[in-house]
């Protein structure tokens, strides 16, 4: 066997031709280890035989017949029929879209064969409908008994599936171990091969589980993967050498003066970090987290302003035109005065704008450039650029982390943010190669919300206590269900709550949503900062960056469909004074167990880190940390739900073959990297 057969297109399978290769591709399947990689996500159970008085309706049953007499109805939207008996009672087989040469051959009258398929039952008789397996009796071996299960693949059938499996997995039979004998002792796993043969032919409907030996082997192959690339990674960034940034000593000193407050310890020591990082000869790649309102922004102006002091460009990169907007004028408030050239730049700017401002940035007329993707176009040049600063970096995928922190140069530092405190199993992965700084105090205690749950049919009750809390002169966000998919369905329920407290309050209320255009968007906010507003009906839309500290509750509409992440960065929105806060969680009748268990925990506790442990338990990781924001997965068969345990066994196995096979480790895995594709990304860091 060949190594590189894994990596050979599926079309050149027998009996796979364009229409399937096609439909596997879109499947991101393209060549056969994506096929062997590629999980069943259950497995059919067909080891039970009833006789027919023993029928179970809706269980995959396998039977042994005689067929006795055929139905050929004339007419042709009525399906062909065969009653079968054995000793003990009589099944109808039915058959959609079959010839009836085909039904007299494969059920010959009074020949007994075996039938396998689920059992229905209609008119009073039970019936098969177009069985899976029909073979004669001496071929009964050829029907697997248990079989995997795989998520549709459009329209090719599970016995095609199948089929391709047995006949391609011998491919894999002689792959060499890479991991080291002694520890696959120790584990008592299976090889490769059996772990991929197993799942994709089970003997037991438990092998294909996440918790069987075969799926953990896998599992742990990949996530055994992903350490070693990022700790390679890791390596070779270490050795990178830059030109330290000359920082002026009395720069903090010479900022605070146009900081309208006083830092907190925390920042204070974050900063500290980071600009001893861009003072070393050392590439900075560091993450900055810290709970919605701990303050990162003036963090990362400290920060820019220090590179731009050493005489270095800055780009600082939102997920959102609504947050890069409102960076580039806090950035202008605090940096006004200090010579700092500041720009805009996202796709909403005209285009002959953007290239003066292109041209402007490659000839280093602006020091700092704040703005969405755009700003990492291949057209965009930089002349000097000496940090990358990403907010909201969970938004962006890992590739696209790497792509942007090729945009710059060795002497580029970079600089990720991020508000959702990053799960400690995931550190140790994707962040592996990043040294990380937390903002553990908030500026604002936080401590004064009360976190309140109500049914939704008790509006009555939120209506009171709405007047109690306008009376207390407290202003109001109200945030109306999330429908994903649907930005209409979101704003007819927020037009619709809008004209609904209209009706029943006597203040001016606010409407604000996602299709909206900028100018109005502000203008409201405007009057809701200025207090003449008093209610602001929103879609999610105020979710990052909008700060009003007389606010001080928030109504939350059908909760359930929040995340708890979400729901605690909204809820981050009020409580920023001194005053007592209110968030009002609205739940719906349909409301399920895990939503309750997410009010339960959001009433528990105010802190960042540990809701979004608690979310990870609940949700499944992916949408935690935004992978599916971003649209891209770290891991395609782990589960760190089901496989935390063996993160960390990969990274105690990952010192010791460090130890054992020291700067050959690349060789002695070079197989597993490409096998999960991991190759190529230190390809990408050697060339560029
Ligand atoms: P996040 O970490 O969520 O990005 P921001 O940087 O937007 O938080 O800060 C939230 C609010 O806290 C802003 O209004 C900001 O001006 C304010 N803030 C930040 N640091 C302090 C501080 N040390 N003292 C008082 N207010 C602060
Ligand atoms: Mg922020």
């Amino acid at each position: 066997m060949n190594f590189n057969d894994l990596f050979v297109s599926v079309n050149k399978i027998k009996g796979v031709g364009p229409v399937i290769s096609k439909k596997l591709s879109e499947k991101g399947i393209d060549n056969k280890i994506d096929l062997f990689l590629n999980l069943p996500t259950g497995a059919i159970d067909r080891s039970f035989c009833p006789k027919l008085d023993h029928l179970e309706i809706g269980k995959i049953s396998t039977i042994f017949v005689k067929p006795v007499k055929y139905y050929f109805p004339r007419f042709r939207n009525l399906p062909n029929k065969v009653v079968c008996k054995d000793e003990f009672g009589s099944i109808d087989i039915i058959f959609f879209n079959s010839r009836e040469n085909y039904i007299k051959q494969v059920l010959p009258l009074n020949d007994e064969v075996v039938i396998s398929g689920k059992v229905g039952f209609y008119k009073n008789k039970f019936q098969i409908t177009n069985p899976d397996y029909i073979q004669s009796i001496d071929k009964e071996k050829d029907i697997t008994k248990i079989m995997a299960k795989y998520s549709s693949i459009g329209g090719i059938s599970p016995k095609t599936i199948q089929k391709i499996y047995k006949e391609e997995i011998n491919i894999i039979k002689n792959l060499p171990e890479w991991h080291r004998e002694d520890f696959l002792k120790k584990i008592n796993w299976p090889t490769w091969y059996e772990a991929i043969y197993n799942l994709h032919n089970p003997c037991n409907v438990h092998d294909v589980d996440k918790n069987s030996k075969f799926y953990e082997r896998l599992a742990f192959d990949e996530i055994f993967s992903n350490f070693l690339i990022f700790s390679e990674i890791k390596k070779r960034i270490k050795k990178l050498r830059k030109k330290p940034k000359i920082i002026p000593n009395d720069i903090l000193s010479e900022i605070k003066k146009h900081i309208p407050f006083s830092l907190t310890n925390s920042q204070t020591k974050v900063i500290d970090e980071i600009l001893t990082d861009m003072s070393s000869d050392k590439k900075m790649l560091r993450v900055l987290q810290g709970d919605v309102g701990s303050g990162k922004t003036i963090v990362s102006i400290i920060a820019a302003f220090a590179a731009y002091k050493s005489s270095y460009q800055i780009a600082f990169l939102c997920p959102t035109e609504l947050l890069a907007k409102q960076h580039f004028l806090l950035f202008s408030k605090i940096l006004k005065n200090l010579n700092c050239k500041i720009q805009l730049l996202t796709s909403k700017i005209k285009s002959s704008e953007q290239t003066v401002v292109r041209e402007n940035l490659s000839k280093n007329n602006i020091d700092i450039i704040i703005g969405t993707h755009s700003l990492f176009q291949e057209k965009t040049l930089f002349k000097n650029l000496g940090l990358i600063i990403i907010d909201e970096q969970h938004k962006f995928g890992v590739q696209q982390r790497i792509n942007l922190s090729l945009k710059g140069t060795t002497n580029t530092d970079v600089l990720l943010m991020t508000a959702t405190p990053i799960p400690r199993t995931l550190i140790l992965t994707s962040y592996g190669d990043m040294d990380i700084s937390t903002i553990k105090e908030k500026p604002f205690s936080n401590t004064n919300i009360s976190t309140l749950a109500k049914s939704a049919e008790k509006i009555d009750e939120v209506i009171t206590f709405v007047n109690k809390r306008l009376l207390d002169h407290d202003q109001i966000y109200w945030v109306t269900p999330l429908i994903e998919e649907s930005e209409k369905l979101n704003l007819s329920a927020a037009v619709k709550r809008f004209d609904f407290l209209k009706k029943n309050l006597d203040v001016e209320i606010g409407l604000i949503h996602g299709s909206m255009k900028t100018e109005e968007k502000d203008k409201i906010m405007d009057s809701f900062i200025s207090g003449k507003i008093k209610i602001i009906v929103s879609t999610t839309v105020i979710e990052v960056g909008i700060d009003n500290q007389n606010a001080n509750t928030m109504i939350i509409e059908n909760c359930e469909r929040f995340g708890l992440s979400q729901l605690h960065q909204l809820r981050g929105r009020v409580g920023r004074g001194k005053k007592d806060a209110y968030c009002l969680l609205l739940y719906s009748k349909n409301i399920g167990e895990n939503g309750k268990k997410r009010i339960q925990i959001l009433k528990s506790s105010l802190d960042g880190f540990y809701i979004s442990e608690e979310d990870l338990k609940l949700r499944g990781f992916g949408d935690i940390i935004g992978y599916k924001q971003s649209g891209e997965k770290d891991f395609l068969i782990a589960d760190p739900i089901y496989h935390s345990h063996l993160f960390e066994i990969a990274k105690n196995e990952i010192d010791q073959s460090q130890q054992v096979f020291g700067n050959d480790i690349e060789n002695q895995y070079a197989n597993l990297l490409k096998i999960f594709k991991k190759d190529k990304i230190l390809n990408i860091i050697d060339t560029g």
